[in-house]
């Protein structure tokens, strides 16, 4: 699927109408949200902002592993001892995650954080190897036990620990752009750190997003246009510090509990975020090939990969666009990440 081809295909609707332009940005999530809107009753438009700006702050006060009384941090403190009763949106969110933990053979798993909480990327602290070993023998989603019945989740290993990092700012990002529509908002974009999704067009043209250069933060490797699409980057340059020549960075190789190394930054595209955000994590830890040959098998989702050596790579889909959404250094353009 590539929505984006509208451009290409000239489908998309010229209209300029007189509707309200507003667009706001904040820090919430631990990140940078951008909500940016069309709607012709400017009192509706800033409602709009307003619901995403109350739903983000929601989730997070829901799903923040820094926030103790958050769901998750209950969860936390007590899974490992009995089953937790849990909200029908965290049980569903969970339920998710192991989706596509099965579906990554591993590669996605929230219980990384089992090792992840070891590592403080601001402050450049890591595990001993003796730490790593041991804390990396307790990440396993198939431990994670959850009950469908009793909507309860339960830690089989004592030590286990969750963090949805890696999905909650795409499912925000879903949560929000359904709001969006509900109050009859059809062309938005809402974005919580590299988590995109857009809906409709803008003024009658395709949203745009950059891809970052992952050494350069100023530069961009891709333009991309997208009309009712998500996308999602994850790279090695958000939380990383440096020690003898080797980066540690916050996405985690669930086998090792060490950081993901064969790639700097991966980029997906596909029908909603919470699907990209988890993807993007994913294929950032199985790497090139196996991370291609993962979207090329997955219908709807596209990537673009930046490889340890800096060269981009398109899964096939995309390839036929590449002149398309291949640019460098665009004026004022909105930028993942
Ligand atoms: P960002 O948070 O910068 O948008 P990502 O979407 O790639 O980047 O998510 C990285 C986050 O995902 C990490 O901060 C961590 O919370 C979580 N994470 C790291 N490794 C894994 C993994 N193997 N599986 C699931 N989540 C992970
Ligand atoms: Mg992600």
């Amino acid at each position: 699927m590539l929505r984006f081809f509208c451009l290409v295909l000239g489908l998309l609707h010229w209209t300029i109408g007189t509707a309200d332009w507003l667009k706001q940005e904040a820090d919430i999530m631990g990140t940078r949200i951008v909500v940016e809107l069309f709607h012709d009753d400017p009192a509706v438009a800033q409602q709009g902002i307003d619901a995403v700006l109350a739903e983000m702050h929601r989730i997070d006060a829901a799903m923040s592993p820094f926030i103790d009384s958050s769901e998750l941090s209950r969860v936390n403190q007590e899974a490992a001892s009995h089953a937790v009763p849990i909200t029908p949106e965290l049980f569903e969110l969970l339920q998710r995650s192991n989706q596509v933990s099965r579906l990554t053979d591993g590669a996605f798993d929230i219980t990384f954080a089992s090792v992840g909480f070891l590592y403080d990327y601001r402050k450049g602290i890591r595990p001993s190897e003796q730490q790593r070993s041991q804390a990396t023998t307790l990440i396993n989603y198939r431990q994670l036990k959850l009950d469908p019945e009793k909507n309860t989740v339960h830690f089989n290993r004592p030590g286990m620990r969750i963090d949805l990092g890696g999905i909650a700012k795409g499912y925000a990002v879903d949560r929000s752009m359904a709001l969006l529509e509900e109050a009859g908002i059809h062309n938005a974009l809402v974005r919580a750190g590299g988590d995109s999704r857009v809906s409709g067009d803008r003024w009658g043209r395709p949203w745009t997003i950059g891809v970052r250069d992952p050494r350069d933060r100023d530069g961009v490797v891709a333009l991309i246009p997208l009309v009712d699409v998500a996308l999602s980057t994850s790279g090695d340059y958000e939380r990383f510090f440096e020690r003898d020549g080797v980066r540690y960075h916050h996405i985690i190789n669930p086998r090792t509990g060490d950081s993901a190394r064969e790639l700097r930054s991966v980029t997906i595209i596909g029908p909603d975020a919470t699907t990209t955000d988890a993807l993007s994590t994913s294929v950032f830890v199985l790497g090139l090939q196996k991370g291609m040959a993962l979207i090329d098998k997955l219908p709807g989702i596209d990537a673009i990969l930046v490889d340890r050596h800096g060269t981009l790579h398109y899964s096939n889909d995309l390839e036929p666009a590449r002149k398309t959404i291949t640019g460098v250094k665009p004026p004022a353009a909105a930028v993942a990440h």
